[in-house]
């Protein structure tokens, strides 16, 4: 069996839900014939064919879809506001919500009797809405448990129309919300699945379904507590849904369908030749996603990984594309770089100082100040002098990070011992990504020179021992003459 996750702007129209149904029902054809989608892809690598126990597995297709595109933005910003008394937003969204969840079901759903149906779930869902906002004003009060309930109120809407669009479209097709299927911790807003219940779950809900040919249409983004209390597994979070249910039930494959052809090797605003890559491994996607590809969160792809599942992230508007297949291991390239990535937004702090030299606890005393803020730190390099430790925040958290420093280390600013606490905004971590740079010399090189002959300054550096990506810190300004001319010398944009 595949999983099919479809995002936002793969449902974000009548048109692209169309084009969804009839992706489905190709898929779910190819699987009644027993022909499995890679094959029917003609894919060339059979290094990756993991045989997997076929015990309790079903054949068939398992959707898992996003809200449409902007819907879970409209619902928190409407519960924000009704926290701060403003009403107009919620109320402005239920009927917004209501006429264009309506309108697509008006024009893809011709059966009066399905329409007047999905009409009042419509009403309810928007109702309970409406309600769940009017109580968020009259406390003054927006909870993460309450926000919960609120931002998963898009995929609950989404998953029964595609469903309903799907059995129009001839697919034996039933809505199934994710409360039911994932079990997940109270860490409300960002909760963690409880893989031994899910499986549980999973199996006794969706397999029987899946075995007598009902294609299980179910809600992304949202779990429950194992006492039925709704949660939301984190921003984007319909990825990780689609791996968690493609882990628990054995898929085969899990596709996530998007609006790009795969995961490309740079981004196409940046550099005109860049392309998708038709393969990566799960340590390369690891990278970029962390690195600000945005195309799949490293956490969200770790229930596919333990379970050596492929991932293939595919282009609902392109659809025959062959977009990029995720696996485990890959074949070699010339030189191993894959991707360039860049992140942005950042500061580069420096804590400096000649007092620092062969003191032990410096770097944890930084690290700890920086942690007490709750910054994310990207990056960090220490030269062997050990008269400087800087590392990278994101730039929001900046001052907060400086100002815990400074009292950290008062004493020792006092006494010269440190130097000083610098800081650099508007920098850009530029990352060279691709597990095949293991072992392979002069790759660090040629990304030099390759600066080099553009006259960028490289202000700091950073290669972790898994040799998988190098990081460069650039000034803002210079950052996407950076990443063009290492794409360039890598060829990147030819195969
Ligand atoms: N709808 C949710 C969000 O916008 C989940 C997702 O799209 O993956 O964050
Ligand atoms: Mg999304």
């Amino acid at each position: 069996m595949i999983v099919m996750k479809f995002g936002g702007t793969s449902v974000g129209t009548t048109e692209s839900i169309h084009s969804v149904a009839q992706i489905v029902a190709d898929a779910v054809g190819r699987q009644a014939e027993g022909v499995g989608d890679a094959q029917q892809r003609g894919d060339r690598e059979g290094c990756n064919v993991v045989s997997r126990a076929t015990v309790g597995r079903a054949p068939g297709v398992l959707v898992v879809v996003s809200a449409m595109s902007g819907v879970t933005n409209t619902l928190i910003d409407a519960a924000q506001a009704a926290a701060a008394s403003d009403e107009a937003p919620y109320r402005d969204g239920r009927s917004q919500l209501l006429v264009r969840h309506q309108v697509v079901a008006g024009q893809l759903i011709e059966d009066g009797v399905e329409r007047a149906g999905l009409g009042r779930l419509f009403d309810n869902r928007l109702q309970e809405f409406e309600r769940l906002c009017r109580s968020i004003t009259v406390l003054g009060e927006l909870t993460q448990r309450g926000l919960d309930v609120v931002s998963g109120v898009g995929e609950r809407l989404s998953a029964p129309l595609l469903a309903a669009v799907l059995r129009a479209n001839g697919v034996k097709a039933q809505f199934v919300d994710a409360g039911e299927l994932i079990i997940t911790d109270d860490d409300f807003g960002n909760a963690n699945p409880l893989m031994t219940p899910t499986v549980t779950r999973c199996r006794d809900r969706l397999l029987p379904m899946m075995q007598s040919g009902v294609t299980p249409v179910v809600t992304g983004f949202v779990g429950a507590t194992e006492n039925g209390v709704p949660t939301t597994l984190g921003r984007g979070g319909s990825d990780y849904s689609a791996a968690i249910l493609g882990a628990a039930l054995d898929a085969d494959e899990i596709q996530i369908w998007t609006d790009v052809d795969g995961v490309m090797t740079a981004d196409p605003r940046i550099v005109a030749n860049a392309r998708s890559m038709p393969e990566l491994s799960y340590a390369e996607v690891a990278e970029l996603a962390y690195y600000g590809a945005k195309v799949l969160h490293p956490k969200t792809v770790t229930p596919a990984i333990e379970k050596k599942i492929p991932l293939r992230v595919l282009n609902t508007f392109n659809p025959t594309h062959p977009g990029t297949h995720i696996v485990e291991k890959t074949r070699a390239l010339r030189h191993g770089v894959k991707a360039i990535t860049a992140v942005r937004d950042l500061r580069l702090i420096t804590v400096a100082g000649r007092g620092m030299i062969g003191v032990p606890g410096i770097a944890a005393r930084t690290f700890e100040a920086v942690a007490r803020q709750k910054a994310n730190v990207l990056m960090i390099s220490q030269g062997s002098s050990e008269q400087s430790i800087c590392f990278v925040v994101p730039e929001p958290e900046g001052e907060a990070v400086i100002a815990a420093l400074k009292v950290e280390f008062a004493r020792e600013l006092v006494q010269h011992l440190i130097e000083e606490i610098a800081s650099q905004p508007d920098i850009v971590i530029v990352a060279v990504i691709g597990s095949g740079m293991k072992g392979t010399p002069g790759i660090a090189a040629r990304v030099f020179s390759a600066l080099g002959a553009q006259g960028i300054n490289v202000i700091a550096i950073a290669q972790g021992s898994s040799e998988a990506n190098i990081s460069l810190v650039v000034l803002h300004a210079a950052a996407d003459e950076a990443i063009r001319a290492i794409h360039d010398t890598f060829e990147l944009g030819t195969e």
